[in-house]
């Protein structure tokens, strides 16, 4: 079966690097299909878990964020952090979602000078614990 190389590069490791038939990522612009022979594209990603299909499975890949580059039969995603579902901490990503949550709730009722700033760094950080809980089929 035709393939495509994937590369999941975060800071500190080469998180992913196999050849796949398919990658489903929630990019900027919404969510997109990545197959062989794809036509370049440079793109934005958001926090989810990306659907990887190979050999007819399915993986499912946490993303914190980044950019991802599709060339020459490639896909390069640079991500701020990424995580196997077996390396995920699901502990800490609920106290993480939880926390995210709480102060989302006490942003709400606040009159703080900061608080648009506070509330989009809780949101990112809300969508993160979502994104490992989601690759764990913690949650929906
Ligand atoms: P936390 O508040 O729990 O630190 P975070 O979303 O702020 O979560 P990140 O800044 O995205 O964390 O990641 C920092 C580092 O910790 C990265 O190397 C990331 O892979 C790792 N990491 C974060 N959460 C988890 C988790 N639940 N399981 C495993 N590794 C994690």
């Amino acid at each position: 079966m035709a393939s495509i190389k994937l590369e999941i590069v975060s800071p500190d490791k080469m998180v992913y690097s196999d050849d796949v038939e398919m990658a489903i990522v929630h990019s900027t612009g919404g969510e997109l299909g990545i197959m062989p022979n794809h036509a370049p594209l440079l793109t934005g990603i958001l926090p989810h878990a990306m659907h990887v299909k190979k050999d007819s499975h399915e993986e499912l890949i946490a993303i914190a964020g980044g950019f991802m580059e599709v060339s020459s039969n490639k896909i390069t995603i640079l991500a701020s952090a990424a995580e196997l579902p077996i390396n995920i901490d699901i502990n800490r990503a609920q106290k993480a979602y939880a926390r995210a949550q709480e102060r989302l709730e006490s942003l709400h009722q606040s009159p703080d000078e900061h608080k648009d700033i506070d509330s989009l760094r809780a949101h990112a950080a809300l969508e993160r614990a979502k994104a490992r809980l989601q690759a764990t089929k913690t949650i929906d």
